[in-house]
Protein backbone atom coordinates (compact mmCIF):
# COMPACT_ATOMS: atom_id res chain seq x y z
CA UNK A 1 0.00 0.00 0.00
CA UNK A 2 1.32 3.57 -0.86
CA UNK A 3 2.35 5.57 2.11
CA UNK A 4 -0.22 7.96 1.48
CA UNK A 5 -2.68 5.60 2.02
CA UNK A 6 -1.87 4.11 4.84
CA UNK A 7 -3.19 3.49 7.22
CA UNK A 8 -5.81 1.89 5.81
CA UNK A 9 -9.45 1.98 7.28
CA UNK A 10 -9.28 -0.25 10.00
CA UNK A 11 -5.98 0.03 11.54
CA UNK A 12 -5.83 -2.49 14.34
CA UNK A 13 -2.75 -1.39 16.08
CA UNK A 14 -4.08 0.73 18.55
CA UNK A 15 -7.05 -1.42 20.53
CA UNK A 16 -7.84 1.61 22.67
CA UNK A 17 -8.81 3.52 19.16
CA UNK A 18 -10.09 0.65 17.40
CA UNK A 19 -12.55 0.47 20.53
CA UNK A 20 -13.56 3.84 20.26
CA UNK A 21 -13.42 4.19 16.65
CA UNK A 22 -16.31 1.26 16.71
CA UNK A 23 -18.11 2.79 19.14
CA UNK A 24 -18.58 5.69 17.08
CA UNK A 25 -18.95 3.86 14.06
CA UNK A 26 -21.92 2.72 15.99
CA UNK A 27 -23.50 6.16 16.95
CA UNK A 28 -22.47 8.07 14.13
CA UNK A 29 -22.56 5.72 11.23
CA UNK A 30 -22.15 8.55 8.29
CA UNK A 31 -18.82 9.77 9.95
CA UNK A 32 -15.88 9.33 8.41
CA UNK A 33 -14.93 7.44 12.03
CA UNK A 34 -11.07 6.05 10.75
CA UNK A 35 -7.66 7.27 10.67
CA UNK A 36 -7.61 10.39 8.58
CA UNK A 37 -5.46 11.10 5.70
CA UNK A 38 -3.00 13.55 5.32
CA UNK A 39 -4.43 16.48 3.26
CA UNK A 40 -2.43 18.14 0.33
CA UNK A 41 0.49 16.69 -1.97
CA UNK A 42 3.44 15.01 -1.56
CA UNK A 43 5.22 17.35 -3.28
CA UNK A 44 5.05 20.02 -0.60
CA UNK A 45 7.94 21.67 0.59
CA UNK A 46 6.21 22.00 3.62
CA UNK A 47 4.66 19.47 6.56
CA UNK A 48 2.47 20.63 8.65
CA UNK A 49 2.06 18.09 11.97
CA UNK A 50 -0.86 18.48 13.94
CA UNK A 51 -2.24 15.90 16.77
CA UNK A 52 -4.65 13.87 16.39
CA UNK A 53 -8.14 14.19 14.88
CA UNK A 54 -10.80 15.99 16.76
CA UNK A 55 -13.80 14.17 17.48
CA UNK A 56 -16.61 15.94 15.77
CA UNK A 57 -13.57 17.79 13.32
CA UNK A 58 -11.72 15.67 11.58
CA UNK A 59 -13.14 12.50 12.89
CA UNK A 60 -16.26 13.70 11.65
CA UNK A 61 -15.51 14.95 8.29
CA UNK A 62 -12.37 12.78 6.84
CA UNK A 63 -9.74 15.64 6.37
CA UNK A 64 -7.29 17.37 9.04
CA UNK A 65 -8.64 20.28 10.89
CA UNK A 66 -11.82 20.03 9.07
CA UNK A 67 -14.91 21.08 11.11
CA UNK A 68 -12.61 21.37 14.23
CA UNK A 69 -12.48 24.99 15.74
CA UNK A 70 -8.90 24.72 15.90
CA UNK A 71 -9.03 24.63 11.71
CA UNK A 72 -10.46 28.14 11.67
CA UNK A 73 -7.51 29.76 12.60
CA UNK A 74 -4.89 27.34 10.70
CA UNK A 75 -7.13 27.51 7.51
CA UNK A 76 -7.33 31.51 8.21
CA UNK A 77 -3.59 31.36 8.51
CA UNK A 78 -2.02 29.18 5.89
CA UNK A 79 -4.47 31.67 3.16
CA UNK A 80 -2.71 34.88 4.88
CA UNK A 81 0.64 33.42 3.82
CA UNK A 82 0.00 31.81 0.62
CA UNK A 83 -0.66 28.37 1.63
CA UNK A 84 -3.98 27.81 0.28
CA UNK A 85 -6.49 28.42 -2.93
CA UNK A 86 -9.83 28.65 -2.16
CA UNK A 87 -12.07 29.33 0.83
CA UNK A 88 -12.40 26.93 3.80
CA UNK A 89 -15.70 26.36 5.08
CA UNK A 90 -15.54 23.67 7.52
CA UNK A 91 -16.09 20.80 4.76
CA UNK A 92 -13.70 17.80 2.52
CA UNK A 93 -16.00 19.69 -0.59
CA UNK A 94 -15.05 22.76 0.03
CA UNK A 95 -12.66 22.81 -3.12
CA UNK A 96 -10.10 24.27 -0.46
CA UNK A 97 -6.12 23.57 -1.96
CA UNK A 98 -3.11 23.47 -0.55
CA UNK A 99 -0.24 25.36 -1.79
CA UNK A 100 3.06 24.18 -1.92
CA UNK A 101 1.82 22.51 1.93
CA UNK A 102 0.56 19.10 3.37
CA UNK A 103 -1.38 18.34 6.51
CA UNK A 104 -1.05 15.70 8.91
CA UNK A 105 -1.14 14.81 12.52
CA UNK A 106 1.02 12.46 14.78
CA UNK A 107 -1.73 10.41 15.58
CA UNK A 108 -4.25 9.54 12.75
CA UNK A 109 -7.29 8.08 14.90
CA UNK A 110 -9.61 10.42 16.95
CA UNK A 111 -8.02 9.72 21.00
CA UNK A 112 -11.23 9.84 23.85
CA UNK A 113 -10.57 13.24 25.35
CA UNK A 114 -8.25 14.22 22.58
CA UNK A 115 -5.57 12.89 24.46
CA UNK A 116 -3.54 9.91 22.93
CA UNK A 117 -1.47 8.15 25.38
CA UNK A 118 2.19 7.95 24.26
CA UNK A 119 2.09 4.44 23.52
CA UNK A 120 -0.64 5.82 20.57
CA UNK A 121 1.68 8.44 20.06
CA UNK A 122 4.88 5.67 19.54
CA UNK A 123 2.96 3.51 17.55
CA UNK A 124 1.41 5.98 14.78
CA UNK A 125 4.87 7.21 14.19
CA UNK A 126 5.66 4.81 11.65
CA UNK A 127 3.17 6.69 9.31
CA UNK A 128 4.82 10.24 10.20
CA UNK A 129 7.61 8.64 9.54
CA UNK A 130 6.41 7.49 6.09
CA UNK A 131 4.66 10.49 5.43
CA UNK A 132 7.90 12.62 6.00
CA UNK A 133 9.88 10.64 3.98
CA UNK A 134 7.04 9.75 0.61
CA UNK A 135 7.92 14.06 0.10
CA UNK A 136 10.85 14.17 -2.07
CA UNK A 137 10.76 18.40 -2.06
CA UNK A 138 10.69 18.44 1.62
CA UNK A 139 12.42 21.30 3.02
CA UNK A 140 10.40 22.72 6.44
CA UNK A 141 8.06 20.98 9.09
CA UNK A 142 5.46 23.27 11.15
CA UNK A 143 4.71 21.37 14.51
CA UNK A 144 1.70 22.03 16.35
CA UNK A 145 1.79 21.87 20.04
CA UNK A 146 4.60 19.55 22.13
CA UNK A 147 3.44 16.14 21.41
CA UNK A 148 3.47 16.92 17.45
CA UNK A 149 6.58 18.38 18.11
CA UNK A 150 8.56 15.65 19.94
CA UNK A 151 7.01 12.76 17.67
CA UNK A 152 8.33 14.94 14.91
CA UNK A 153 12.05 14.54 16.33
CA UNK A 154 11.62 11.73 16.96
CA UNK A 155 10.50 10.95 13.20
CA UNK A 156 13.47 12.62 12.01
CA UNK A 157 15.51 10.11 14.04
CA UNK A 158 17.05 13.16 16.47
CA UNK A 159 16.84 13.16 20.53
CA UNK A 160 13.98 15.09 21.89
CA UNK A 161 16.80 16.35 24.32
CA UNK A 162 18.70 17.31 20.77
CA UNK A 163 15.41 19.54 20.13
CA UNK A 164 13.16 21.18 23.11
CA UNK A 165 10.16 22.12 21.96
CA UNK A 166 9.67 25.83 22.55
CA UNK A 167 6.57 28.30 20.80
CA UNK A 168 8.71 30.04 18.23
CA UNK A 169 11.44 27.63 17.81
CA UNK A 170 13.13 26.17 15.02
CA UNK A 171 15.56 23.23 14.62
CA UNK A 172 17.71 22.00 11.91
CA UNK A 173 16.87 18.09 11.97
CA UNK A 174 18.28 15.99 9.10
CA UNK A 175 18.35 18.64 6.60
CA UNK A 176 14.72 19.99 7.52
CA UNK A 177 13.90 22.69 9.43
CA UNK A 178 11.59 22.26 12.50
CA UNK A 179 9.41 24.76 13.03
CA UNK A 180 7.46 25.19 16.49
CA UNK A 181 4.15 26.68 17.82
CA UNK A 182 1.73 25.89 20.61
CA UNK A 183 -1.21 24.19 19.42
CA UNK A 184 -3.91 26.16 17.73
CA UNK A 185 -6.90 24.04 20.02
CA UNK A 186 -9.29 26.03 21.62
CA UNK A 187 -8.57 26.08 24.61
CA UNK A 188 -5.22 27.68 23.89
CA UNK A 189 -6.99 30.57 22.13
CA UNK A 190 -9.72 30.83 24.51
CA UNK A 191 -7.13 31.12 27.35
CA UNK A 192 -4.32 33.69 25.61
CA UNK A 193 -1.84 30.79 25.72
CA UNK A 194 -1.26 31.55 21.85
CA UNK A 195 -3.13 34.32 19.97
CA UNK A 196 -3.84 34.93 16.48
CA UNK A 197 -0.65 37.02 16.19
CA UNK A 198 1.61 34.45 17.68
CA UNK A 199 0.48 31.89 15.42
CA UNK A 200 0.31 34.35 12.43
CA UNK A 201 4.25 35.29 13.18
CA UNK A 202 5.31 31.26 13.37
CA UNK A 203 3.86 31.10 9.42
CA UNK A 204 5.36 34.23 8.52
CA UNK A 205 8.98 32.78 9.41
CA UNK A 206 7.77 29.84 7.60
CA UNK A 207 7.01 31.96 4.56
CA UNK A 208 9.97 33.76 4.32
CA UNK A 209 12.13 30.88 4.95
CA UNK A 210 10.52 29.42 2.10
CA UNK A 211 10.97 32.23 -0.22
CA UNK A 212 14.40 32.02 0.78
CA UNK A 213 15.09 28.72 0.37
CA UNK A 214 16.93 27.58 -2.64
CA UNK A 215 14.32 25.75 -5.60
CA UNK A 216 14.88 22.13 -5.43
N1 LIG B 1 -7.80 18.47 14.13
C1 LIG B 1 -6.76 17.80 13.61
O1 LIG B 1 -6.85 17.19 12.55
N2 LIG B 1 -5.61 17.82 14.29
C2 LIG B 1 -5.46 18.47 15.43
O2 LIG B 1 -4.37 18.45 15.98
C3 LIG B 1 -6.56 19.17 15.96
C4 LIG B 1 -7.71 19.16 15.28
Amino acid sequence: MPAAEKPGRNCPRCPRLVAFRNAWRAKEPDWFNAPVPSFGGRDARLLIVGLAPGLQGANRTGRPFTGDWAGDLLYETLARYGFSRGQYAERPDDGLELIDCRITNAVRCVPPENKPTPAEINTCRDFLAETIDEMPKLRALVALGRIAHDSAVTALGAKKSAAPFKHGGRHELRGFTLFSSYHCSRYNTNTGVLTPAMFRKVFAGVREFLDAAPSP
